[in-house]
């Protein structure tokens, strides 16, 4: 056989998931010069973007245009997309081995980290993951119901995961009209009865992992307020002198607009949103469902690494509130047959490269892995691209010292010839393509960016209804 890597030999990569690092893994795949590669993008959903499409909060649409630069990595001869095929059910990593020289994991943080204290699983406490799944039509989270006839809420957290939360439950349905919020969800938020939100957070206004764009923007709302009481603001010595040290501009600023809202009279909106800093969740209340949340007042000490950690004081307080949202970061879900360490819900890895185990492993051959399965949830879209750069830069290291898979049938007819044997009915990007088309058509004519499809059969079915393109192209 040829050499591999040329026309006629391709390097083929498998990647499992498609959203953001799976995209960046395949752009600089697809851009090597001096090496013919082929890239095959697996997706359990019939629908490409991963967190672009069901994670990015529906009223923040301008963030979701980067797909279209997906689009355009997509639209390279070379790339083909398996929508629809689960790896692990439909195709198991052994599969993977007879067809492709190296496997990319990039299946991101799929579920939530808990809090772990008392009352945590009553009727009425949520994951933040899963309302932000939920309002963004993810099909395996449409049917949940989350009782928005509640006053007051918790959210518990202070990351930008938390502000997305607040925002759609504090927002107009006017304003949520004018985004692609599932329409299920859209119309349960115009009956919601939310007026108190809690904002709680472990540690103190200068420590608050929210962005300074998302702090501000929630002060924006056609019909809702930031109530910061002057006494969350007042920083504690440790804190201000880390925030005249100047090192962190981002939390300087948001102590900036946290004073501003402190300063701020009430504009009497419908809708408060409470910030409650240095205080954490200590039980949820109830006999039936969530009744309230006792939480501890915190104080703030420098750890061993220098960082200002919270501890317990011995002040409690109970706030009445009917629901709780824990948006405390998300947690990676182990792949079948694929290393994976449980305390950090990641891949074991070194930059990249799949470990046996986290400490002192051995390189899994073929085996890499991408964002937030790779690193961790944290960071911005934009953060995948170094961090998938890197991930093929070990491969194609891997691959030029021969340290690659020996796939038995390395063609795109043998896999589908497989996934056509076992009955999976998988979907093309030009399949997910006609369905963007009727999701955008059908927004437009309720004056909306699109209205998203969120049942895989209705997606299925939308998909074999649609005209077949004319192979003479008249
Ligand atoms: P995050 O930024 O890591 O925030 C997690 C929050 O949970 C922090 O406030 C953290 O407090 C708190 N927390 C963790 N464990 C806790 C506990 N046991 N009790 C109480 N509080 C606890 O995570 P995220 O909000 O899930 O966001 C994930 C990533 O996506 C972030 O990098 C974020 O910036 C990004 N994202 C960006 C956007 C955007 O750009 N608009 C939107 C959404 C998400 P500590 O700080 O004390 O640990």
């Amino acid at each position: 056989m040829s050499q591999l890597g040329t026309a006629s030999n391709p390097f083929r990569v498998a990647i499992i998931g498609a959203g953001p690092s799976g995209f960046y893994a395949a752009d600089h795949l697809l851009k090597q010069k001096d090496l013919v590669v082929e890239v095959d993008m697996y997706d359990r959903l019939p629908t490409p973007y991963g967190l672009v499409r069901g994670g990015v909060a529906p009223d923040h649409q301008k963030i979701k245009s980067v797909t279209k630069a997906y689009d355009r990595i997509a639209a390279h001869p070379n790339f083909r997309f398996y929508g629809h095929v689960e790896f692990g059910k439909d195709l198991m990593r052994d599969d993977l081995a007879r067809f492709y020289h190296a496997i990319i994991y990039a299946t991101g943080a799929q579920t939530d980290r808990r809090m772990g204290i008392p009352g945590e699983d009553l009727p009425g406490s949520h994951p933040a993951t899963e309302f932000v799944a939920w309002y963004n039509a993810h099909p395996d989270y449409r049917e949940l119901t989350f009782d928005l006839s509640q006053e007051a809420v918790a959210v518990v957290g202070m990351g930008n995961v938390a502000m997305d939360v607040i925002r759609i439950l504090a927002r107009t349905p006017e304003e949520l009209e004018k985004t692609d919020i599932a329409d299920y969800a859209l119309e349960a938020l115009r009956h919601s009865r939310v007026k108190r939100i809690y904002m709680l957070g472990r540690r103190g206004p200068a420590q608050a992992a929210f962005t300074n764009p998302e702090i501000k923007e929630l002060g924006e709302m056609q019909d809702a307020e930031v109530i910061v009481p002057p006494d969350e603001v007042r920083l504690d010595p440790l804190s201000e002198e880390f925030i005249r040290s100047g090192e962190d501009r981002s939390a300087e600023k948001n102590v900036q607009i946290l004073t501003q809202y402190s300063l701020q009279a009430s504009q009497g909106k419908s809708r408060q949103i409470i910030t409650r800093f240095l205080v954490s969740p200590v039980e949820l209340i109830g006999t039936e469902r969530v009744e309230a949340v006792k939480i501890v007042k915190n104080e703030l000490y420098r750890a061993e690494d220098g960082s200002l950690r919270p501890r317990p004081t011995d002040q409690y307080e109970v706030i009445p509130v009917g629901l709780v949202f824990r948006s405390v970061g998300y947690h990676g879900v182990p792949l079948p047959g694929v290393p994976f360490y449980e305390k950090w819900g990641v891949i074991p890895n070194d930059q990249g490269r799949v470990l046996t185990d986290a400490k002192n492993g051995q390189q899994v051959t073929g085996d890499y892995v991408v964002g937030w399965i790779k690193r961790g949830p944290s960071g911005i879209i934009g953060t995948n691209k170094p961090d998938s750069v890197e991930t093929v830069e070990r491969l194609l290291e891997d691959q030029r010292a021969g340290n690659v898979l020996n796939p038995d049938t390395p063609s795109r007819e043998a896999v589908e010839n497989l996934l056509k044997e076992r009955g999976v009915a998988f979907v093309t990007y030009d399949d997910w393509q006609v369905l963007d088309e009727i999701e955008t058509r059908r927004g437009a004519e309720l004056g909306r960016p699109r209205l998203k499809f969120s049942r895989v059969e209705d997606m299925l079915e939308a998909i074999h209804e649609a005209p077949q393109p004319d192979p003479a192209g008249d």
